[in-house]
């Protein structure tokens, strides 16, 4: 079964695709917790960072490149910002294809 991430990449669910490259891409966040809310998703589906291995690496690497560049793009990188991985239920994982959070534009509460 497709993850909603892969839908979405397949143009079988509608979403504004803000970056991509030949391994990651990234959308806005449907239900926004600040002003800045990305995720960043790799179009390899890894459930959770539990199941990560040593070959992904640097596709790991390049999510947080990829979540640097965005952060500029949005004017957040001098302000500030969080980079999130949810993983499992008490992690609050939703959406069982990994996603790097961006969220900023506003001070954050823990
Ligand atoms: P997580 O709870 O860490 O698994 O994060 C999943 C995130 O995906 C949540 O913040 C949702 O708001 C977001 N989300 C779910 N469906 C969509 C969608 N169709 N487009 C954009 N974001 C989505």
């Amino acid at each position: 079964e497709k993850s909603i991430f892969e839908m979405i990449l397949d143009k079988e669910l509608e979403s504004e695709i803000i970056y991509e490259d030949e391994d990651i891409f990234s959308i806005k966040d449907i239900n926004p917790i600040a002003p800045v809310h990305l995720l960043i998703i790799p179009k390899k589906r890894i459930n959770t960072i539990n199941d990560v291995s040593e070959e992904d690496t640097l596709l790991i690497g390049k999510m947080v490149q990829v979540a640097k560049k965005l952060a500029k793009e949005y004017e957040i990188n001098q302000s500030g910002y969080r980079l999130i991985f949810n993983t499992n239920d008490d992690g609050g994982q939703t959406v069982y294809h990994i996603h790097l959070h961006l969220i900023g534009g506003e001070k954050l509460k823990w």
